[in-house]
């Protein structure tokens, strides 16, 4: 008789009941290794749609963005196109189309966790190169790389104000009955180091995220791009300034759902901090451009234009296109909450979409 394999949830109730109370990280990091690594969650019939899958603009936009960059930078021949969690690789196919009409046809490298998805985008890419980090990318060549909605999925740490200090905001799995459901508290380990000034009155029960993942990755890709060269654009549903506030998120089916409820069947994400991100940046030596709106970004790459020219060469799909430029740029859609920031090498020419 063979034993049904656990579910994470049963895996991590085990974990707690062995070892304590588990970090949001480490259980964000769990719950999301699992939740990509077993499905395809884009598009209508999955959890969520991103802005690739909502038209093929967006990635031709930023892949002309790219092209010219690259162009104006005196077309290194060894660049490469570098993407961070490409999903279904459809923002790559659409910007590596772009590219190759302007006569740039770069390798490409994908910084991809989940085998259904490096599967799936190699279906589309054949040619593309894996890796599961930033350190795995070319370390010879100039990068151009490209992050939409990466930094949202990756595990923040969260710490919460208990009477004069700072705790780890842990999970605990209350009912053993009840091994999907589990509950966040302040842990008793107290937290010290890494405090924004700013967070000195934050007032009983406050939230602070800490993105040590995302800290990580960034400077890591920071210091790539200012010892080889290149550009990066990163786009994500964030904010600037230091937040204080629980950005922790769940969706499924579309909705929102209870992201400590059945972790691993649903999409964790948090709101990324640009003021995090362009630091990292800037301390490796790159120049820093936004974060704009992901709406404005669209228009100055010209997305009004290329809208017309789709609706007039297929005016069968005129309607689709237009839903479409305004899902990705209205600012009661994607076009506000939505923002876009870029990285660039100091000896390497502005990327256009960003001027303000
Ligand atoms: N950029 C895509 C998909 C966004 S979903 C789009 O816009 O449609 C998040 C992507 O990041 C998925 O491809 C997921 O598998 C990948 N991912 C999540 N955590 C990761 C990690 N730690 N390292 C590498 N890829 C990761």
């Amino acid at each position: 008789m063979s034993a049904e394999p656990l579910t994470l949830a049963q895996r991590l109730a085990r974990q707690i009941d062995a070892g304590g109370p588990i970090s949001v990280a480490h259980y964000m990091a769990e719950a999301n290794q699992h939740y990509y690594g077993t499905r395809d969650p884009l598009g209508a019939a999955g959890d969520f749609t991103t802005a690739p899958e909502i038209s093929q603009m967006f990635g031709e936009l930023i892949g002309l963005c790219l092209a010219d960059l690259w162009m104006r930078s005196g077309s290194r021949q060894n660049a490469v196109y570098a993407e961070l969690g490409p999903g279904r690789g459809t923002l790559a196919s659409d910007a590596l189309r772009a590219m190759g009409s302007t006569g740039f046809a770069p390798q490409s490298y994908f910084v991809e966790t989940s085998p259904t998805l490096q599967e799936r985008q190699r279906a589309l890419i054949p040619n593309v190169f894996h890796r599961d980090s930033v350190g795995g990318l070319p370390d010879n060549a100039p990068l151009l790389v490209v992050a939409n909605e990466f930094f949202d999925a990756l595990p923040v740490r969260q710490i919460v104000r208990t009477g004069d200090e700072w705790r780890e905001r842990v999970v605990i799995c209350p009912d053993e009955d009840q091994p999907d459901r589990f509950e966040a508290l302040p842990g008793y380990r107290r937290v010290e180091s890494g405090i924004p000034a700013i967070a000195a009155d934050a007032p009983e029960g406050a939230i602070l995220e800490i993105p040590l993942a995302g800290t990580a990755i960034a400077l890591d890709l920071a210091q790539r791009i200012a010892r080889q060269g290149g550009a990066a654009i990163i786009i994500d549903y964030g904010y600037e300034g230091t937040a204080i506030g629980d950005t922790l998120q769940a969706v499924r089916e579309h909705r929102f759902a209870d992201p400590f409820l059945e972790p691993g069947e649903s999409d964790l994400t948090t709101h990324v901090d640009f003021t995090m991100i362009g630091n990292m940046a800037r301390q490796a030596g790159l120049r820093v451009m936004g974060p704009i709106g992901q709406g404005e970004f669209l228009r100055q790459l010209g997305i009004d234009a290329r809208a017309d020219q789709l609706a007039r060469t297929t005016p069968a799909r005129a309607a689709e296109v237009e839903a479409a430029r305004l899902r990705l740029t209205d600012g009661n859609a994607m076009g506000t909450l939505f923002k876009a920031m870029a990285w660039v090498h100091p000896d390497w020419a502005e990327p256009a979409g960003f001027e303000r």
